[in-house]
């Protein structure tokens, strides 16, 4: 078999696309206020200035091998395979990368062009805590004052990580607004940037947001996929059959996808947070029940009622716990080319400990999402078919959490 690019490519990843104003067709764009419109131009064109400046692409690869890890390995999982019976399962490494996910590729992309600008701050909203923990150690890397918006609820949820950032010298603001989880953090470090926006540059952790975040976001992540395009082809001297990853605002699921997405032959699954089952307020997935709106900056699915009130969400993984997915996921979705499923709490915790008692390998809660499709994926494929499930963070911030859900005694 060939790995060969098809010779007229249909337009999936395209250079048109988003468009000057960030549409993905219908989805997207720029819904912010207007003392922040300058600002996102401002960003747009030093973004797409250091894109194409030579001195900072080898900063930026310089840093992503001796201080990120970067390439990840892909990971060949052998014993998973056999138990399945079905399809080659590799793991992308991404949970291998310094301070434990992906979300590391683009705080130190942005830190970077936030230098750039001559920003002296950088602030950041968290849920999890893992972009607070990323955006903390660019800006002691970077030598910049940081402060961290997460939302109250979250804050007790992931102390272990609140410690982290405080450790790194960055301030950690507690907001006691609405849920107190994720979307009011966002509010927050929004409120912050228009305030303080002449020294200071919002790192948004995920491919959502106003233009330019979203197609920023993708680009400092797309370097999953071209590792993993490059790493499968070395090794099996041919393109994946298969894809899969978590979507919560949708950065790791793009950044693995993006690469392929000329591919005709290569499916693609995102697998969104079905919490307690598909009900209202139980869960995140956006493409099963949310609907066309405006949230935060942009166009996409949200998750809203008929009066157009954002839904509370649940889910196990804060990570994965938005009412909204970023637009080029929207785009994708209705083009077809993607398809977006769910997994519940219950099939990520057995995807978790599954997977840990299998490989050695305990994932973060999110990226279980996208193991247990995994689960249900392999065993319908061929031997001769071939995955590639992207392993977004590691596991060790969600190992209280799981522990107390699945009733480990402590030994005495
Ligand atoms: C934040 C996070 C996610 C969800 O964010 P995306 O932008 O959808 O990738 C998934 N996995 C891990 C480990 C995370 O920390």
């Amino acid at each position: 078999m060939t790995s060969t690019v098809p010779s007229s490519p249909p337009s999936f990843a395209s250079s048109s696309r988003p468009d000057a104003e960030g549409h993905f067709g219908p989805f997207g764009g720029r819904y912010v206020p207007e003392t922040l419109v300058y600002p996102l131009q401002q960003l747009e064109a030093e973004y797409w200035r250091a894109q194409q400046d030579p001195a900072f692409q080898q900063r930026l690869s310089q840093l992503l091998r001796e201080f990120v890890g970067r390439p990840t390995p892909l990971y060949f999982a052998e014993r998973l395979t056999r138990e399945l019976g079905g399809a080659k399962v590799y793991l992308k490494r991404e949970d291998l990368l310094h301070t434990g996910a992906h979300k590391i590729n683009n705080a130190l992309g942005q830190g970077l062009l936030a230098q750039r600008m001559g920003k002296q701050r950088v602030i950041a909203e968290t849920g999890a805590g893992q972009h607070g923990v990323a955006t903390a150690t660019v800006a002691a890397l970077l030598g910049f004052r940081c402060t961290i918006y997460m939302g109250a609820v979250d804050c007790e949820r992931q102390a272990l990580n609140v410690y982290r950032m405080k450790m790194l010298g960055a301030e950690v603001v507690p907001v006691h607004a609405g849920q107190k989880t994720l979307k009011e953090a966002v509010n927050e470090a929004m409120r912050d940037w228009v305030t303080h926006v002449r020294d200071t540059h919002y790192i948004l952790g995920t491919a959502y947001g106003a233009h330019p975040y979203p197609v920023m976001v993708r680009n400092f992540h797309r370097i999953i996929g071209d590792e993993a395009r490059r790493q499968i082809l070395e090794r099996e001297n041919r393109l994946p059959d298969l894809l899969i990853a978590c979507v919560g605002g949708g950065s790791n699921a793009i950044g693995l996808f993006y690469p392929f997405l000329n591919d005709a032959g290569v499916r693609m699954i995102g697998v969104e947070a079905g919490g307690h089952g598909i009900l209202p307020e139980q869960h995140a997935a956006r493409f099963h029940g949310g609907s066309l709106g405006v949230l935060q900056g942009t166009r996409s699915y949200i998750l809203q009622d008929e009066h157009g009130q954002i839904q509370l969400t649940h889910s196990v993984s804060a990570g994965l716990d938005y009412a909204a997915v970023g637009p080029e996921h929207a785009w994708l979705h209705d083009a077809g080319r993607v398809d977006y499923t769910y997994a519940t709490d219950i099939e990520a915790l057995n995807a978790f400990t599954r997977l840990a008692r299998t490989e050695g390998i305990i994932p973060a809660l999110e990226s279980a999402h996208a193991v247990a499709e995994c689960f249900k994926q392999a065993p319908k494929l061929g031997a001769d078919k071939l995955i590639i499930v992207n392993l977004s963070g590691r596991g060790d911030k969600d190992v209280a959490q799981v522990a107390t859900k699945i009733g480990l005694q402590m030994p005495m």
